[in-house]
């Protein structure tokens, strides 16, 4: 139930290809996402995410987005829109990584309306990004890990979102999905079930 993690676990999880696993042909991981990070943008990996995309272990695009603490504002926009359309090409969710760009990602999604699911990842957000992201995409999904679960709002927020677009994630931080689930004290079998249906398996 693990929505987006950089790690092997033993838990089920969708591992996030880093950029050394494009070139590989092979993960320990059942369910993957290639996507180029905003962090790490490199034309010559958009080969090794199409090839991934094919794969069957493939579920989901990304992740991919923009981030304002990071360089190359430009370069990030084209490789997100790459990285949208390939996920609508192919019918899957699109898995997003935003720090300080929520104003951009709402202009984009107001002009350019997205025909898949998409998944928050990491969600810091406040109750008005929530509402406002399911005004121009009502299948936005979200996902908190384990700082985010630990804050004083999460509850509150949980509670603003649709129930069965609402997950739980690991992302690099080492911790394990059954530590997240105790410190959110959210439901075992929703976010199980959110997992299995977001990303169809
Ligand atoms: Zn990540």
């Amino acid at each position: 139930m693990d929505a987006h993690t950089h790690r092997y676990s033993s838990d089920p999880h969708v591992y996030i290809l880093s950029p050394k696993d494009l070139s590989s042909i092979t993960v320990e991981s059942d369910y993957v996402c290639p996507g180029i990070h905003p962090w790490h943008l490199n034309e010559s990996h958009k080969t090794g995410v199409i090839q991934w995309s094919k794969n069957s272990k493939c579920v989901g695009i990304g992740e991919t987005g923009l981030d304002r603490l990071y360089p190359d504002f430009d370069r990030q926009l084209e490789s997100f829109l790459w990285h949208w359309d390939l996920a609508e090409e192919l019918g899957k969710p699109l898995v997003l990584h935003i720090v300080k760009t929520s104003s951009d990602l709402f202009h984009l999604i107001k002009k350019r309306r997205p025909k898949t699911p998409w998944l928050w990842h990491d969600f810091q957000g406040s109750h008005q990004e929530i509402s406002e992201a399911l005004k121009f995409h009502p299948q936005m999904h979200f996902s908190f890990g384990p700082r985010s679960v630990k804050k004083t709002n999460f509850a509150n927020l949980w509670q603003t979102i649709p129930h069965e677009q609402r997950l739980i994630e690991t992302d690099d931080s080492g911790v394990s999905i059954l530590e997240v689930l105790e410190f959110s004290k959210v439901s075992k079998s929703e976010v199980e079930n959110n997992f299995h249906k977001l990303f169809s398996i």
